[in-house]
């Protein structure tokens, strides 16, 4: 089989299975190889590795991961998908298709299944629809992996590569920060894609920290705080720590923490960077009433 990265093979699969693209699914297949090669390139994977590949579609990118991973495991959802991949990667032996909704899977069970819980590098061109919570399963359940290098919009890449003070920077920013060392490799536009989306993407690499560079005495406990604080965006910190039902903390206890942090009573969440709210943290954590 031929690669499929090109716009007359893609065309030529999608008619010789009377495939019909999903705007549901965010089927938006990559016809352009000079940004396979560049997520390729930023993925360093090797023969040594297990790839998670989410969302397959016709088998384009899998294609160039089956011939560089020792195996592959690509979770697709749709079901008309599955005999046209079957097609496509009948060449490669490296190759688990399942199908699936990512966000259905227990990815720490399929990590131990597939790559004896050693950690497994994660490459994808992402339905756009579900980034934020790919992303944030991946991160937050603790899945054993070394880096995940994906295509998102560019406007989420931005999000994840932002700190304090950007109208961009908010939870997402954090939690990527907290668990990993963003990098972007290149941009694909439009026309990368078949059918065209109507946004701008960006290829962005997390590499996933061995030993974390901020560590808050309860990551769970700072978590919460970060999304209290972007959940009341335009309040200051101390009126929107305060009014989160879940923290049970008073105004005072909030504007004493700050104080003591040498920071002003008035300051709104968006400007503390990670280190900050580590430290917000382990102030309020052993003040709040559980
Ligand atoms: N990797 C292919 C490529 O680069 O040409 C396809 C990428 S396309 C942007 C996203 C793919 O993810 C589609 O094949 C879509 O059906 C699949 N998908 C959407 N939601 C999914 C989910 N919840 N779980 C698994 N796959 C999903």
């Amino acid at each position: 089989m031929a690669y499929l990265a090109s716009p007359y093979k893609t065309a030529e699969i999608v008619r010789k299975y009377d495939f019909a693209f999903r705007k549901k699914f965010g089927q938006n297949f990559l016809i352009d190889p000079s940004v396979l090669e560049d997520i390729m390139d930023a993925a360093g994977i090797t023969k040594d590795d297990t790839v998670l590949e989410i969302g397959p579609g016709i088998g384009t990118m899998t294609q160039y991961l089956a011939e560089r991973a020792g195996k592959v495991i690509a979770v697709e959802i749709d079901s008309a998908l599955i005999p046209i991949l079957k097609d496509t990667l009948s060449e490669y032996d490296n190759v688990k298709v399942i199908n699936d909704d990512i966000l259905k899977l227990d990815i720490n069970k399929l990590a131990q299944e597939e790559a004896g819980g050693k950690p497994f590098k994660v490459a994808a061109n992402l339905p756009y629809y579900i980034t934020t919570p790919i992303i944030m399963e991946l991160l937050e359940k603790n899945v054993p992996l070394e880096s995940i290098t994906i295509m998102v919009q560019k406007e989420v890449a931005a999000r994840m590569m932002t700190g304090p003070g950007s109208k961009d920077y908010g939870a997402l920013s954090l939690a990527v920060q907290y668990y990993c060392r963003p990098e972007i490799v290149t941009e694909a536009g439009p026309q990368c894609f078949m059918p065209r989306p109507a946004v701008s993407s960006t290829v962005i690499k997390l590499e996933r920290y061995g030993d974390l560079p901020v560590k808050p005495e309860d990551p769970e406990y700072m978590f919460k705080l970060i999304r209290a604080s972007f959940n009341h965006r335009r309040k200051t910190l101390a009126n929107g720590l305060s009014n989160d039902a879940s923290l049970k903390l008073s105004r005072e206890q909030v504007t004493e923490a700050l104080g003591k942090m040498g920071l002003k009573e008035d300051i709104r969440g968006e400007k503390l960077t990670l280190e900050q709210f580590a430290e917000l943290s382990g102030i309020l954590g052993q003040q709040s009433v559980n």
